[in-house]
């Protein structure tokens, strides 16, 4: 019987860990070591509680990487529905979202852990891996612990959302080894802006929001916008951050009316100012915006038009790791090849958010954890085949 010992239980470690029964049942024992008190936290924590699994509309051109061609083969070869109703879970399609039909993180992780505990995947908590040495076979050590193993999967995911624990060793015990690991940055994450326009916090407006560097726009994204207290927030911003570089500059444009043309919209400022409102924006935009647009005391219609269709703000940092969705950077691809095995370490393998992988908001990032864990289960399924033959 072979050991195989996988650090973190997320989701990319616990999927990977029911695979690995499933498919080599008594020839291999799963021993899954995860630094909390309890599996699938981040999970939980997913499309606000309800797991948005994966996209119908699935494609590479949403994923940054050091390595497209290796994402690409992963996520083609997945199908997250099929996958998750041989598990016994239901999913279905809202718009290209894929969810739980429970709507519940809760039900998927339930489905996850009963399957794992009932294959006889062996979990232990509060072991946190801070090293691993290799002589005939590998040795995993936490501080209370020492296991040896003759494979061994990286499952240790991000710092994002502060809900896989906020620690150095995940990447420690990769650069202990040698590999090759890029700085992590927080990603899908709210931005703080200048000017912050406190008086607007709640306000929820659509439109057609730019990311500008040096005043040309680098990524476009149509979709909602919330102002904070901070800056600004929503889905639309998440995608913009993942853009962004550190110690680059970059503005923010919001379009509040991206479906009538310049010229149209023009014309129509013009009548409305023949008209003497009161409260000249009021109809037009939400009542707090409209409050804000009256201090700026704009005269032309020009300048009107200019505001409610490229009004600008100052991006002058991403919030935290703690309010992030995903970091970039991670376990460079040019370690692995396309199983995802170490090139410097046979045996010995990654999965998930701890590569150097991000997908957009919208499932992408559930997507590749799931579909790197199938990759890795078939590979080490194909070890075994090999040696049988
Ligand atoms: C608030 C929030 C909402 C999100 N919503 C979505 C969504 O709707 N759809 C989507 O696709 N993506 C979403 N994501 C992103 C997605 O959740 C992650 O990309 C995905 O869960 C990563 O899975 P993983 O298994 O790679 O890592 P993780 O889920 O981060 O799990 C890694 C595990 O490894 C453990 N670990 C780390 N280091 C060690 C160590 N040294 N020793 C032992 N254990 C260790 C951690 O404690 C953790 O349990 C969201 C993220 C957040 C924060």
């Amino acid at each position: 019987m072979k050991r195989i010992i996988i650090i973190g239980a997320g989701a990319s470690g616990v999927y990977l860990s029911v695979l690995l029964k499933k498919k080599l049942n008594e020839k291999v024992s799963v021993i899954v070591l995860e630094q909390n008190s309890s599996s699938l936290k981040k999970l939980l924590a997913t499309g606000n509680g309800r797991c948005n699994l994966s996209n119908k509309n699935m494609s590479i051109d949403y994923y940054q990487s050091d390595n497209q061609e290796i994402v690409q083969e992963i996520i083609d070869s997945f199908d997250m529905k099929d996958a998750m109703a041989d598990l016994g879970l239901l999913c279905q399609y809202q718009s290209n979202l894929l969810y739980p039909r429970s709507e519940q993180a809760l039900s998927v992780k339930r489905v996850l852990m009963s399957e794992a505990e009932r294959l006889g995947v062996l979990f232990l908590y509060e072991q946190e891996v801070y090293r691993i040495t290799r002589e005939h076979c590998y040795q995993v050590y936490t501080q209370k612990q020492s296991f040896s193993a003759d494979y061994v999967v990286f499952a240790m995911g991000s710092e994002a959302g502060k809900l896989s624990g906020v620690n150095q060793s995940r990447y420690d015990l990769l650069k202990k080894l040698g590999l090759d690991v890029i700085p992590s940055y927080p990603s899908l994450v709210q931005m703080k802006t200048q000017p912050v326009l406190k008086q607007l916090k709640g306000v929820r407006v659509k439109g057609t929001f730019s990311l500008l560097e040096n005043g040309y726009p680098i990524h476009v994204e149509k979709g909602e916008l919330l102002f904070t207290d901070y800056g600004v927030s929503g889905i639309a911003i998440m995608q913009l951050s993942a853009f962004c570089q550190p110690h680059h500059q970059y503005e923010i444009s919001i379009d509040f009316f991206d479906d009538i043309d310049e010229r149209k919209f023009n014309e129509f400022i013009e009548l409305r100012m023949n008209k003497e409102y009161n409260h000249f924006y009021d109809g037009l935009i939400n009542s707090k915006i409209s409050s804000y647009l009256e201090t700026l005391d704009l005269h032309s219609s020009q300048d009107i038009v200019q505001v409610l269709k490229d009004m600008r703000f100052k991006v002058i940092g991403l919030r935290s790791y703690e309010t992030a969705q995903v970091m970039k950077g991670g376990l460079s691809l040019h370690e692995v090849d396309h199983c995802l095995e170490m090139k410097k370490y046979p045996h010995m393998y990654a999965i998930g958010e701890i590569l150097n992988v991000t997908g957009m908001c919208g499932g992408y990032n559930l997507h590749f954890a799931f579909s790197s864990a199938n990759t890795v289960a078939n590979a080490i399924k194909g070890d075994f085949y090999d040696k049988d033959s």
